[in-house]
């Protein structure tokens, strides 16, 4: 038996979160993925419409914003990022577990409202590291990924407000470490 949770995951670009997530998600199928919305374009040949994010236009992400269509939304290096509400709580009442995967300010907002929510952040071996991944990717030019530095940076002091840190130092081990995370915290008891 288990029991479905919130799974609230922050963590800045380059942690390698969102490897360590579609891989718990082959695990557990059932888990509900919630897509969130962008304005931000889509990365060249890596991103899809409806499968990576809903890339919207400034105006309908307002809109949106004005129809209390997000559970949270935030602004990050020029563009807003949300959580649509209406499918994370359809899930949820379908008795399946959730996984947001948004930033740290994010991850407050949304807790406010599911205090259930089990939170994590997954977490580079060190900045240093980041920045070599992050350049490694190559889809952005030098100056955005140095705000995205300066922003996991910022990211990175509010650790301590998750419930569960996952160092990604070795992607096979901070997989497992999520997944024993996931299976404890879905177990009926
Ligand atoms: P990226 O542009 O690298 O895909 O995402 C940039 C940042 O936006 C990441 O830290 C990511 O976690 C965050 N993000 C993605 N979706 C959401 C969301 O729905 N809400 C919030 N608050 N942040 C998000």
């Amino acid at each position: 038996m288990s029991r479905p949770r919130l799974f609230i995951v922050s963590g800045p670009s380059g942690s390698g979160k969102g490897t360590i997530l579609s891989d718990l998600l082959r695990r557990h199928p059932d888990v509900f993925y919630s897509i969130s919305a962008t304005t931000r374009a889509p990365r060249e040949g890596l991103e899809q419409d409806g499968v990576h994010y809903y890339f919207l236009t400034h105006e309908k992400f307002e809109e949106m914003i004005a129809q209390n269509g997000f559970i949270e939304y935030n602004r990050y290096c020029g563009n807003i990022y949300g959580t649509p509400r209406k499918p994370v709580e359809d899930a949820l009442k379908e008795g399946r577990s959730v996984i947001l995967e948004i930033e740290t300010a994010g991850m407050r907002d949304a807790f406010a409202q599911y205090p259930d929510a089990v939170t994590v952040f997954i977490a580079p071996p060190s900045l240093e590291i980041l920045g070599q991944r992050l350049r490694g990717r190559k889809s952005e030019d030098e100056e955005k990924c140095l705000r995205r530095l300066k922003k996991a940076e910022e990211e990175m002091t509010h650790s301590g407000d998750y419930r569960y840190v996952v160092v990604n130092g070795d992607l096979e081990e901070a997989r497992n470490e999520l997944d024993r995370i996931f299976l404890a915290e879905t177990a009926d008891l």
